[in-house]
């Protein structure tokens, strides 16, 4: 795939010093190449900048997986990038299961009951990324800027201006923030995003089991946080261990058998033995959100606006769909030949979408105490509540569209 690795001269524009595009996308992670890849049929001349290129795809997978949903699928197909991801390499899965290491609650999840083929795919997020710059690439009134760091931002005026390192400068009607948890763009707009940490760490690694993954999503709640096997396509699963601080710390530092005798306890041996096969690396854990997406001409997406727990896998799917509302927003304010980067076009991105965001955030937080708690009580009551959920398929069923986004 071919990257564009210095200022790139689009059609009819000279080299200079300053650039001048529709919209600039900060960021290009998941959310703000899915952004471009939906903008690619309009007439906009768009410019996408990273700090990073995408890691490389290689034999082993990366331990950065996302399991998406049947949504966020949807628009990956619609804009003409999943194929380019099943060809690089996706895993599908047909059942979850979940439950309480501390009782008898469980809840399992079969997308036969729903008349589908799978519950959605596991993914490597660098798969993601490649794919969509194949879809990007095609469009001649795309440039992708990597690696180009933003160092600041002008946002004052109608017309933007994004600062890069090395004294580039590009000038928008449009600037996106998909610049991801720390974004520059959301401070340059003076809107605040309250991070609660979880004072949780993810441990993320591969690993080989035993027994078969049976393409099942797996997830037991331990008191410590939740842990998931996520089935790979080579047999392999994918590990996302939230622990506390110490603990994670402390299971990081473990040698290969020290720590897969560790996983396979928690595990409680549903898979047998397991062996690792790969690094581990470790990412703090926080939710928050901001009060307000968009101001005039300018709008934030992703985990630039929000930021959520990964215990249900919702993050990237919340960002993706963003991506698809924005695009579609200010799809139609073309079409309508309305002012489609205006504050009244932009807030339409925002109505549509922050009360789903703030519901999940929520969902995910209410999970974690209610999961992460060690009273008598609640143990109980979660318990019961699974099993429950689990024998009432209405509720199931609502429960299990919502976080496939909708079938
Ligand atoms: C352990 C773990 C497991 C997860 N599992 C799932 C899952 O199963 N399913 C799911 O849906 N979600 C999952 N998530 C959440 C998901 O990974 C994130 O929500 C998603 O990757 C956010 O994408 P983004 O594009 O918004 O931000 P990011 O991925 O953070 O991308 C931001 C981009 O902006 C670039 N950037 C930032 N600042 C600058 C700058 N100044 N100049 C230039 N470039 C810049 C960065 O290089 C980066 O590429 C998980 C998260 C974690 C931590």
């Amino acid at each position: 795939m071919v990257v564009h690795l210095k200022w790139v001269a689009g059609p009819g524009v000279s080299e200079s010093d300053i650039r001048h595009y529709d919209v600039v996308i900060a960021g290009g992670g998941i959310t703000g190449l899915t952004l471009a890849a939906a903008l690619r049929d309009t007439s906009l001349r768009i410019a996408i900048i990273d700090q990073n290129q995408p890691v490389a795809v290689s034999d082993e997978y990366s331990l950065r997986v996302s399991a998406i949903n049947h949504a966020a699928l949807r628009l990956f197909d619609e804009v003409g990038a999943f194929e380019g991801m099943v060809k690089l390499r996706v895993s599908p899965f047909r059942e979850m299961h979940v439950w309480d290491s501390t009782g008898v609650g469980q809840i399992h999840f079969d997308s036969a009951e729903l008349g589908l083929d799978t519950l959605g795919y596991i993914i490597e997020n660098n798969v993601i990324q490649h794919a969509l710059l194949a879809v990007i690439e095609q469009a001649d009134t795309i440039d992708w800027l990597c690696p180009a760091k933003i160092a600041s931002l002008e946002l004052n005026h109608s017309l933007k201006r994004v600062d890069l390192d090395g004294g580039k400068s590009l000038t928008a009607h449009l600037v996106v923030g998909a610049d991801g948890a720390n974004s520059l763009v959301r401070q340059a707009m003076c809107i605040v995003l309250l991070r609660r940490p979880y004072k949780q760490q993810a441990i993320v690694c591969t690993v080989a089991t035993e027994y078969d993954h049976q393409q099942t999503a797996w997830q037991c709640f331990l008191p410590t946080g939740p842990l998931a096997l996520l089935p790979l396509q080579n047999g392999q699963c994918s590990v996302v261990w939230s622990l506390d601080q110490a603990e994670a710390e402390t299971i990081l530092a473990l040698d290969n058998a020290a720590f897969a005798a560790r996983l396979e306890q928690a595990f409680e041996y549903r898979l047998g033995s397991v062996k690792a096969v790969s690094s581990r690396a470790m990412f703090p854990l926080g939710h928050g959100h901001v009060d307000r997406y968009v101001q005039p001409g300018l709008a934030l997406l992703g985990d630039a606006a929000h930021t959520i727990h990964p215990l249900a896998g919702q993050g990237a799917n919340l960002g993706i769909s963003d991506a698809a509302c924005l695009a579609k927003v200010i799809s139609e304010a073309l079409q309508a030949r309305r002012r489609w980067s205006a504050l009244y076009t932009l807030r339409k991105y925002e109505r549509s979408r922050k009360g789903a965001n703030q519901l999940m955030e929520a969902s995910m937080t209410t999970f974690k105490y209610l999961f992460g708690n060690d009273n008598p009580f609640l143990a109980e009551l979660r318990n019961a509540g699974l099993n429950l959920v689990d024998h009432a398929a209405p509720v199931k069923q609502i429960l299990i569209k919502r976080a496939l986004g909708g079938i």
